[in-house]
């Protein structure tokens, strides 16, 4: 595994704007089975590649360990070149917290759906509506290839106390 260090936000790489994916080889594989390989370890549901230092736009999603509604299926995809088309009207305050600012987290004001594209790893086109939490952490993941971080836009920062996590 070449990556397998987070970075977290007292390294100025995470607020560089990642950058496009011109073709998918073995190089992204491995980076995205780095990525998957980092998410599992800290019990994440969400990771940009910036975050193991990365900058390319790739994200994961992995709702399979947090979803709990029988009747959602729950979403697991990386996505290479993911774009937000569209958005909901509706927001919503929820919780977040981020591998890479540890220690953190608090309210962040989300739209309740996202239209989103990009590909997957087998070069598919990948188009859906993503709702709630999914829709939450494709925007919090997006937000990181554009270096932004939930803390920019957090309602109140709260430290994490022992037990809790839910780490985008
Ligand atoms: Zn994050």
């Amino acid at each position: 595994m070449k990556n397998n260090k987070i970075i977290t936000y007292k390294d100025k790489l995470i607020r560089e704007k990642s950058i496009e994916v011109k073709g998918i080889d073995n190089g992204i594989k491995d980076i995205i089975k780095d990525m998957n390989y980092i998410m599992d370890k800290h019990n994440g549901i969400g990771l940009a590649a910036v975050q193991i230092g990365v900058l390319k736009r790739i994200i994961s999603i992995d709702l399979t360990k947090h979803e709990d509604d029988e009747l959602i299926k729950p979403l697991k995809v990386d996505l290479i070149n993911p774009v937000i088309l569209s958005t909901a009207q509706r927001t919503e305050y929820a919780e977040e917290g981020c591998l890479s600012v540890p220690g953190k987290r608090g309210e962040v004001l989300r739209h309740f759906w996202v239209e989103v594209e990009g590909y997957t790893l087998d070069g598919e086109h990948f188009h859906k509506k993503l709702y709630d939490l999914a829709a939450r952490v494709a925007q919090h993941e997006i937000d990181h290839l554009n270096g932004v971080l939930f803390i920019d836009k957090v309602k109140e920062e709260k430290n994490i106390k022992k037990g809790e996590n839910i780490t985008i």
